[in-house]
């Protein structure tokens, strides 16, 4: 196994997960649906398991908790169905310029269906402009959705200040907080939110199981039809395994969660610090304090992120250029240049993403490599300058 820094893209999961959902795939594998007491065991479970999650986010309610099949879907649900249950009031959404490509591709979406969308801009920290926030909004709005944090460049937004907005225009808040759920605790009676898309395996769960939290009297449309599971809201048979292992990974993480964000954010300053002082002509994107505690997102001048990722990976280090979702395309990433990078600045990117099983040690060895490899690669580039390359010479 590499030095895995890629935890923004998957995560383990957590043993003591793996150990809980053991029975549930063979000796306690009924259909909560089934009338004998097999059934009985497994609706049990279900809503022990519903409890749970509830707990992880502060809801006052299990039942504000409806089980998806992940992230992408729970968007899906949040924004195409809380857009069409609300079509009579309005038909304008607002979404940032710097969403995940989940929520971007709705935008683009529901304005095939008919429906305005604006992207609010970001400043260049990748923090969302509370006051073009407010100017976008109409009488005609119905939602809006924007993130708890960027998953690539992991600035954390104005939360509080945007469900205080929401409210005082009676307007729903959608947040995608998965890519903050492991390091930032979500306390719905604290700061109010209409609907939280929440993933599994962002918190060491399995993957393909997530969850919608909707807030007590928030309804939407179903966009999956049939047997009518969750509250109507969201049928198929229920992924009791996966939800089982789901709530065990939600309670482990709301124990483990202080403790591992402040070490997490050790790590991570210690790596940053490291390299912006040895490595020339590098940047932390982002914002440098609001920021999610296991993410560094760096910028080296005169070089392509993709080269670096590959040498990387000669040395057994995994990490990323950005969002694992758009790493295919060879596009400059959306979030760099919403926060006015230029296209050439975005493509020198590298994302390392922490998590439960890094070690000091992977930090130590990431911040030997780096520099040499940065290097190397520059020496290769027809963009470097001819100064520079006169500097590493002197020091070899
Ligand atoms: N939202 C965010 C912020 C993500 O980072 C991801 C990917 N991990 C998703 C949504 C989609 O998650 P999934 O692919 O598990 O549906």
């Amino acid at each position: 196994m590499s030095i895995y820094l890629d935890n923004q893209a998957a995560r383990p999961v957590d043993t003591r997960v793996v150990d809980e959902m053991l029975l549930y795939f063979n000796e306690k594998f009924a259909n909560p649906a089934s009338l004998h007491c097999d059934g009985d065991i497994a609706t049990d479970i279900l809503e022990t398991s519903r409890e749970k999650i509830a707990k992880f986010v502060n809801a006052p309610n299990p039942s504000d908790i409806l089980f998806t099949s992940g992230a992408t879907e729970s968007n899906n649900l949040a924004l195409i169905g809380a857009a069409m249950r609300q079509k009579k009031k309005g038909n304008h959404i607002i979404i940032s310029e710097i969403e995940h490509i989940s929520i971007l591709n709705l935008g683009k979406y529901l304005e095939r269906q008919g429906f305005r969308v604006s992207r609010v801009s970001v400043d260049r920290f990748g923090i969302i402009k509370l006051d073009k926030l407010e100017k976008l909004i109409t009488d005609e709005t119905i939602l809006i959705s924007i993130s708890t944090a960027s998953n690539e460049v992991g600035s954390l937004q104005p939360t509080a200040e945007i469900s205080r907005i929401a409210r005082e225009k009676g307007i729903l808040f959608h947040t995608d907080a998965v890519a903050s759920e492991s390091v930032v605790p979500i306390d719905v009676q604290k700061v109010p939110i209409d609907l939280i898309t929440l993933s599994s395996n962002d918190i060491y769960g399995p993957r393909g199981v997530g969850a919608l939290y909707l807030k007590k009297g928030v309804r939407v449309n179903p966009i999956i039809i049939g047997g009518g599971q969750e509250r109507g809201m969201r049928s198929g048979s229920e992924n009791i395994t996966g939800i089982v292992g789901f709530a065990k990974a939600a309670e482990i993480m709301k124990e483990e969660m202080p403790k591992e964000s402040e070490n997490l954010k050790k790590l991570r300053d210690k790596l940053i610090k490291n390299i912006l002082e040895t490595i020339p002509k590098s940047y932390l994107n982002g914002d440098p304090v609001k920021r999610l505690p296991h993410n560094a997102h760096f910028r080296f001048d005169y070089i392509e992120g993709e080269s670096l990722i590959l040498t990387l990976k000669e040395h057994n280090i995994a990490a990323a250029t950005g969002s694992a979702c758009s790493s295919k395309t060879l596009e400059a990433s959306h979030t760099l240049i919403a926060m006015g990078l230029l296209h050439e600045e975005a493509h020198g990117s590298l994302l390392v993403s922490l998590g439960r099983t890094t070690r000091e040690s992977d930090i130590d060895k990431l911040i030997e490599v780096l520099p040499n490899q940065v290097k190397r690669l520059r020496k290769l580039s027809p963009l470097t300058p001819p100064e520079l390359l006169k500097k590493y010479d002197e020091v070899k």
